[in-house]
């Protein structure tokens, strides 16, 4: 019997010059590609002769393990899912199947984890470069997580100045936890941080907002948009939202010179910076 292979892969935001190589291989080589609909719809030009299994979005637990049951059995499978598979992807559910069937590494079916580019890359570049300095992501869904948890880590994201990626930020049914996050952060941030909403990164039917932390909530948000919200460097210029990394804390951007005071390849010396040369002398630093 052929060896089973399972490929968990993540197909980029939507246009096909985003998806990898590896990604396209790895579609092209399955028997079985598994995914919701609208993923499925996405890779159409690679299934021509494939078996195809598209399901809605309350059926994945059903299909992550027919897809693992037919790899176990000897097929090629590839479960696709938009952006990256590991991010708010099928990929969680995957290896939670694997672990309750007990396989073991070395087991068949044999693994693969193909990654792809998350929305919130696809969404930062169309927007400008918002993801210089510290971000991070979190999902308003409260499907499957409890919504003081959510509103725990927005209070801790929005509190330490982070950039802060918003997925599923809001769906025909849920309408509030957008409003929410919005007054959460907005007890930390000014109400003119930018916010930009992505809707649909290189996908039919992109659309791109650049606005406020206080006038976003006007703009149309769905279960396609993707909200990037501003930390207290984020600015916009020229119709870009932009983060500053901090050169200019530390350089003269005119002439690339250091600062009175500052040293290159050093520590940026502020109040509480930690001290190098001590650091030196108790053998930590080389
Ligand atoms: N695995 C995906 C995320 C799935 S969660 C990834 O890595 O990108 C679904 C959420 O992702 C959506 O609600 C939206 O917030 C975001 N998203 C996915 N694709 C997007 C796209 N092309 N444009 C904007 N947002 C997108």
């Amino acid at each position: 019997m052929k060896e089973g292979v399972l490929s968990v892969v993540g197909i980029g935001p939507g246009a096909a010059a985003h998806a990898t190589p590896a990604a396209i291989e790895a579609i092209e080589k399955a028997d079985l590609v598994v995914g919701y609909r609208t993923y499925i719809a996405l890779v159409r030009h690679l299934l021509a002769g494939k078996e195809v299994v598209q399901t809605g979005m309350t059926e994945e637990i059903g299909r992550a393990r027919a897809a693992v049951e037919r790899a176990r059995a000897g097929a090629r499978v590839a479960v696709v899912s938009s952006g990256d598979a590991g991010v708010y992807g099928m990929a969680g559910l995957v290896f939670e199947v694997l672990r309750e069937l007990g396989w073991k590494r070395g087991d068949a079916p044999r693994l693969e984890i193909v990654p792809g580019m998350t929305a919130l890359n696809s969404c930062a570049a169309r927007v400008g470069a918002p993801l210089v300095h510290d971000h991070c992501s979190i999902s308003l869904s409260d499907l499957l997580t409890p919504w003081p948890v959510i509103e725990r880590r927005l209070e801790a994201a929005a509190s330490a100045d982070f950039v802060i990626g918003l997925y599923n930020p809001a769906s025909g049914r849920r309408t509030r936890q957008i409003v929410e996050a919005q007054r959460i952060i907005r007890r930390h941030r000014a109400g003119e941080t930018p916010v930009a909403l992505v809707k649909s990164a290189y996908r039919e039917g992109e659309r791109v907002v650049l606005s406020t932390l206080d006038g976003f909530l006007d703009y149309e948000i769905g279960m396609l948009t993707t909200v990037l919200v501003g930390s207290s460097s984020s600015s916009v210029f020229e119709g870009y939202m932009v983060t500053a990394r901090g050169y200019a804390n530390k350089y003269g951007l005119a002439d690339g010179e250091a600062r009175v005071g500052q040293r290159p390849g050093r520590s940026l010396v502020v109040e509480g910076a930690l001290d190098e040369e001590r650091e030196g002398r108790n053998g930590t630093r080389g």
